[in-house]
């Protein structure tokens, strides 16, 4: 529904009252009402009752003669023959709607059995201004109310969104906050790497294509990409299929007819941070008022956005082990404990491996410490590969990594565990020339096939993991069962 329409529908039973009150006083057959929507025009109104039946709900605009009323202004007079092409008898008049030196957005039609004299051709005319000068002041009172909303969703942000840390759920709220504060049909956010000269998009909201997420943008090769590599809004009125640039990112069509992309800045610092987008469905003239709000909001929410990026970094560094990419103690400890209460809650099983490297010592001894840290590298890798998503992989200590296998039993996790020593054994550690041959040795534990008490698995692993190492080493050893603790 355009703009225009919008304000009819506010007032749509006074204007239907006034389009009957015309087609009495001129003594016509029918009166309606086309909007124009999308190259078309639409049937809004019509009267009396049934009228609607005898004229087509919608027409193309190309070439027919009701458009020439909307797009040139003139009040027309034909036989229904040549308006409608196959019409019965009778003759049409009419008026362009619109409001007074503003585009004219609508038609009045008034249908007669006879020849209309003059002064109805006037008359219409008259009381076509009239309607246009009510609408647009319906039109009007409408915008009033929705910039107070869109003020109000501004505010709204100011409290809501800068407490936030983490970054997933602060780019959903901006998203969700930007549609709000500019009565968009959806939304995004990028974040920018100005040293790559490229971006991605973080979140969405609204009606919004899914592959945008995580979508790459780069500078100068998308509108999006241009605001950002350019560090400048840019609002555009007018989005058709024939743009030089898609909006988003290469590969990526959108189907808005406007949208309005404002870069988040930080004070003092020449490249953003990323930029907020807002789309429209259908073109539309943005005034000075919806680009400022916009980019109030971008600018309030840059320092956020900032924040919330860097903790997340240094929460994921807090979180890995740096030698291996693994999870570090805190995490895997973490990753147990919520194993361990979802099992628990949910009743459901959990296995886990403890894996040491057999007579690590060595290669410190024989090599040195950095052929024992390229050592721990190889291994960590064999590990990550042979998980599954789900699956938690951490550095225990020293030479031990642990593995958390949700929702699996002790035969299966026993598997796993298998496959990675094998595939440690298999695996050569290439240094200084040499080909050090690794192996490892493993308890599996499982909760609740052999342990009651889930937070006693590792533990039990532990346990089996001695008994591997007493058995020869490069061995899994599976946890004695049932072991009643
Ligand atoms: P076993 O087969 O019984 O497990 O013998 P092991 O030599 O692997 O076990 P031990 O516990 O005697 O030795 C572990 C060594 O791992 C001792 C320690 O100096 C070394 N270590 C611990 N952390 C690291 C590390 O980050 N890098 C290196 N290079 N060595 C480490
Ligand atoms: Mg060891
Ligand atoms: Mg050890």
């Amino acid at each position: 529904m355009s703009e225009w329409a919008r304000g009819l529908a506010v007032i749509t039973d006074e204007i239907r009252d006034w389009l009957e009150a015309i087609r009495v006083a001129l003594g016509a057959e029918t009166a309606c009402l086309w909007g124009v929507e999308a190259e078309r025009l639409v049937l809004y109104l019509s009267c009396p009752e049934g009228a609607e039946e005898s004229v087509p709900a919608d027409v193309a605009m190309k070439g027919h003669a009701l458009s020439w009323v909307v797009t040139e202004g003139v009040t027309l007079r034909a036989s229904r023959a040549d308006v409608f092409r196959g019409g019965d008898d009778g003759w049409i008049l009419a008026a362009p709607v619109g409001a007074p030196g503003g585009e004219r957005v609508a038609c009045a039609m008034l249908d007669f059995a006879h020849a209309p004299g003059a002064h109805a051709h006037r008359a219409l005319e008259l009381a076509a201004n009239l309607a246009g000068r009510l609408i647009g002041d319906a039109k009007a009172a409408l915008e009033a109310r929705s910039d107070l909303e869109k003020n109000e969703a501004l505010y709204g942000a100011v409290h809501d969104l800068d407490r936030k840390l983490d970054l997933d759920s602060l780019t959903r709220g901006i998203c969700s906050r930007a549609r709000q504060v500019a009565g968009a049909r959806g939304a995004a956010v990028a974040l920018w790497d100005a040293t790559v000269g490229a971006g991605r998009i973080v979140a969405i909201d609204g009606s919004m294509d899914e592959r945008l997420i995580q979508a790459r943008v780069e500078g100068d090769a998308s509108f999006l990409g241009l605001a950002l590599a350019n560090s400048t809004p840019l609002p555009r009125d007018r989005l058709t299929a024939r743009e030089r640039l898609p909006l988003y990112a290469e590969g990526l069509k959108s189907s808005a007819g406007s949208a309005i992309i404002t870069p988040m800045l930080l004070d003092l610092e020449p490249e953003p941070i990323g930029a907020l987008a807002v789309e429209f469905e259908l073109p539309r003239q943005f005034n000075d008022a919806d680009v400022k709000r916009l980019t109030a909001l971008a600018r309030f929410v840059a320092p956020a956005v900032r924040n919330a990026a860097q903790f997340g970094e240094v929460q994921a560094l807090s979180l890995t082990d740096a030698l291996t990419g693994l999870s570090n103690r805190r995490a895997t400890e973490r990753a147990m404990t919520s194993t361990i209460a979802v099992a628990e809650r949910s009743d459901s099983p959990f296995a886990v491996g403890v894996l040491d490297v057999d007579h690590f010592k060595q290669f410190n001894d024989s090599y040195g410490h950095d052929a024992g840290d390229r050592v721990l590298q190889a291994v960590a890798r064999v590990i990550r590969d042979s998980l599954r998503p789900g699956d938690v992989a951490g550095r225990w200590g020293g030479e031990e990594f642990l593995v958390v296998l949700p929702s699996t039993g002790l035969e299966d996790a026993a598997h796993v565990v298998e496959r990675i020593r094998k595939s440690v054994e298999a695996t050569d550690v290439l240094w200084d020339g040499r080909s050090l041959s690794v192996t490892m040795s493993a308890g599996v534990s499982a909760y609740p096939e052999v342990v009651r008490n889930a937070a006693g698995v590792v533990t039990s692993a532990d346990a089996a993991l001695y008994r591997a190492k007493r058995g020869g080493r490069n061995l899994v050893a599976l946890a004695a069962w049932p072991q009643h603790t």
